[in-house]
Parts: structure tokens; sequence; C-alpha cells
């Protein structure tokens, strides 16, 4: 079916929506909830059937919960009190906020993401599932999106939430694609344990009633492989620099084979599963009447993988944006959100590119900083915070260099040697 040319009163030329967003993960939910909160008309477009799951950990930090204004009880797996990291050589450090403040929790993707699409629907989005993108048509005066089955939707603007290989990033010419230095691989599988195995592998060593995330440094070069803990599943996986690893595959089972002797299981993987994500961002986040967010835009924290609160954040500044573009008439108002991203994300990504590039630069430094962690509780603590994200990054590397270079100033320099 084609589309209808619709006109207002004075006889010019009206869009189906003042904006489509494409793809309906926490990026995209999150800006069609907050545009139509703000009073517009929004249309979204997931290519899944709904719920859709997606491969990921599913560890949500408690910024999270801060940013989104609803509850989450009904999602949530475990509480997740700190992370236990483990260097090279085995060395187990664990950061626990001693006030246990708690840093974040643990979902499954398909439950989390469904939440966020009811609140976008509630707010009075119009959402359309099994429904691709697979054309869009920029011109000065709307921006028009073709789907598969041949429906054509127009809009004043359009927002790209289709993840690592964004359509609209790519038809809009914001890039080509993911280099393998910009991008890390990942696979994700879920092993059935019981809810004893759970706690016994993830729970706090103290028996205080939490979970703690698994990191496991040393079988790759420029990434980690983990373990996350769910009602009665773990999620474990494997992630590293595309360009920096031939076979993650191998890699995961070395680990898992070793992991799963240090527990004494033998739990039965039910899925697993490969995904690329962004560990640099585009250059450009606004061009003519599209904005990029989440994935699309690769707004991922490039030493951790984690993108949900940035899919989330970049969500709501792109709504604010899209407000202000409408009643101004005006898509030079997107201007904004890009400035919003450099302030509010992407100078928070810069600091988390830099940590990476130290930690993952030899298997010494990682080995240094775990121990560090280990044996330092003022360390660990603000590791505990970091990762709650109740410091901001660069708050965490300025405090964290000095004191290390007041307490252990021969280890500090021999990170940069
Ligand atoms: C293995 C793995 C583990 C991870 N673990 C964590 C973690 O523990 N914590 C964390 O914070 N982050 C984690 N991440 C990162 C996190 O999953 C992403 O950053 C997050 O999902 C980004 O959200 P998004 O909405 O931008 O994109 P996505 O969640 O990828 O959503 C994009 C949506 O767009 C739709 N779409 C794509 N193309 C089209 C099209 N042409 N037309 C219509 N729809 C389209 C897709 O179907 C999809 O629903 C992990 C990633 C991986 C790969």
């Amino acid at each position: 079916m084609g589309y209808v040319v619709c006109t207002d009163s004075c006889g010019f030329e009206m869009t189906d929506y003042d904006v489509i967003v494409v793809g309906a993960g926490p990026a995209g939910s999150t800006t069609a909830r907050r545009a139509a909160q703000a009073g517009l008309n929004v249309l979204l477009l997931d290519k899944e059937p709904f719920p859709r799951s997606k491969p990921c950990a599913g560890g949500i930090r408690f910024q999270v919960s801060e940013l989104l204004d609803f509850d989450l009880s009904s999602v949530y797996q475990r509480k997740i009190s700190g992370i236990a990291v483990f260097s090279p050589s085995g060395l187990r450090a664990d950061c626990i906020s001693e006030d246990r403040s708690m840093p974040g929790m643990t979902v499954m993707r398909n439950e989390f993401d469904y939440l966020l699409l009811q609140k976008a629907i509630e707010a009075g989005t119009t959402f359309m599932d099994s429904t691709e993108v697979i054309d869009i048509h920029e011109t000065s005066n709307e921006i028009s999106v073709t789907t598969l089955d041949g429906e054509v939707h127009t809009a004043d603007y359009v927002v790209g939430a289709d993840g690592i290989n964004s359509n609209v990033a790519k038809q809009l010419k914001f890039y080509s694609g993911w280099k393998k230095d910009r991008a890390s691989v990942a696979l994700e599988a879920e092993v059935e344990v019981g809810e004893q195995k759970v706690r016994e592998i993830c729970g706090e060593p103290s028996g205080y009633d939490a979970e703690l995330l698994l990191l496991y440094f040393g079988e790759f070069s420029h990434g980690y492989t983990w373990c996350f803990p769910k009602k009665t599943v773990l999620s474990v996986g494997a992630c590293c620099r595309q360009d920096k690893v031939k076979n993650i595959r191998a890699g995961f089972m070395n680990w898992f084979t070793r992991f799963q002797k240090d527990y004494k299981f033998e739990g039965k993987i039910i899925s697993e599963r490969a995904a690329r994500f962004p560990v640099k961002p585009a250059e450009t986040l606004a061009k003519g009447r599209a904005l990029l967010v989440g994935d699309a835009a690769g707004l991922v924290d490039a030493f951790t993988g984690e993108g949900i609160p940035e899919a989330i954040q970049s969500g709501i500044l792109a709504a604010k944006a899209l407000h202000m573009a409408v009643e101004k008439s005006n898509p030079l108002a997107l201007w904004e959100y890009e400035q919003d991203c450099q302030s509010m994300i992407l100078s928070e990504l810069k600091v988390s590119q830099s940590n990476a590039k130290l930690f993952y630069r030899s298997l010494k430094n990682m080995e240094t900083l775990c121990k560090f962690f280990k044996e330092d509780n003022y360390a660990s603590q603000l590791i505990a915070k970091s990762i709650g994200g109740h410091l901001p990054q660069g708050v965490v590397k300025r405090k964290l260099t000095l004191h290390m270079m007041r307490v252990r100033p021969r280890q500090a320099l021999s990170l940069y040697l």
C-alpha cells in the first residue's frame, strides 16, 4: 500500500508523524516514550516480533533505575551488590560497596525491553513489530521510510535506534559500517544450573543477600569472560575487540571448561548466540532530519561493553531535541542533541576508552590493577561506586590514579612502561 498525501487547512503537505523511530530496543523505546510524553506523534518500528530476545548479559547499572522514572521490580532477576574481578593468574578481588547501596540488577532482555516498549505505547506511541525498514529518503521538507512489505510512512524526523548494523545510519550516510578496531565481538550463552548453584557461584562471600557479577581477565588481550547471575540460569560469555581475536568461541570454551571444573558443575547450555557491539562512537550523531541513538550511535562503554545506560540516556536527550525541533519547525534544533551527548555521554565514554587502553595494554597491567583492587580497600570502593554509576568515570579515574601514585608509586608508573 502506498501513502496518502495529507494537507493542512492552508494546503501544505503534512507528514504522517512528527517522528519515526526505527528499532525498539532500550534506545528506541525510550526516545519514543519521552517524545510521545512531550506531545509528539510518534511511530516506532521494529523488524522483530515482540517480545524479542537479544544477546546480552543483562547487567543493569543502578544509574538505569534513576534514568527510568518507573518501577523495574517486575523484570529484575537478581540484586547485584558489586563485582568480583579475576586477574590473569586467578587472583580474585571483590569490589563491593560497603554501604551496599545497590550498584545494580540483572534482567532478561526480552522482559526488560518489552517493559520499556509497553511504557512507550502507554505514552501514546504507535508501534508496529515485524516491520523491517529497508529504505529511507530525505527531502528538505520531510523524511520517508519504506518497510519490507512496501508501506511508506512520512515524518518530520527519523531516529536510528536500529543497533550496530543500523540501516538508518548507512542509508543517510552517517557511516558505512563499523570497522574491526571500532567494534567488539561477543558470545553469550545461558546455562541452567538451578537457584542454589547460582547463589553458590555468584553469591557474596559474606553471605549478604545479593549476588556479584564475575569478570575474568587474561583469556583475551582486549576483553574478558563473564558470569552474570539470573534466577536459575547463569549468563556466561566472552567479548573481545574484533581486530584482536581470531576465534572467540575457542577462547570462551577454554575458559568455560576451567570455570565448570572450578565450581564443580556440568550445566546445560540452553542458548548460545554471537553478536557485536561498537566501542567507539560515530563521528556524527545528528544530520539533516535524523538522529542516531544507542548502539546505532556507537554509545557503548569500551571497557565494560555496557550500552544500556547510554541507550536510555541518549533516548532521553534525543526526545528533548526532537521536541524542540518540532516546536520551532527547525531541524537545526537537533544539533542540541549532539552537544548534550558530548557533555553527558561522549566525555564519559572517552574516559572509558582510555581506561581500556591502559588496562588491556598487557597481561601485566591487568594483573597489577586486579591485585591493587584486591589489596587496597579505597581502590575497590571506588570501583564499586563506578560500576553503579554513582561517580562519573573521570572522577573515579582521577582519584584512583592519584591514590595509586601515592600508595604504590612504582606499580602506578609501571602501568605506562
Ligand atoms: C553479548 C552482549 C552482552 C551485552 N551485555 C550488556 C550488559 O550486561 N549490560 C549493558 O548495559 N549492555 C550490554 N550489552 C550492550 C547492549 O546490549 C546494547 O548496548 C543495547 O542493547 C543497545 O540498545 P539499542 O536500543 O541501541 O539497540 P538494540 O537493543 O540492539 O535494539 C535495536 C533494535 O533495532 C531493531 N532493528 C534493527 N534493524 C532494523 C530495521 N532495519 N528495521 C526495524 N528494526 C530494526 C532490532 O530488531 C532491535 O530490536 C551487551 C551486548 C552484547 C552483544
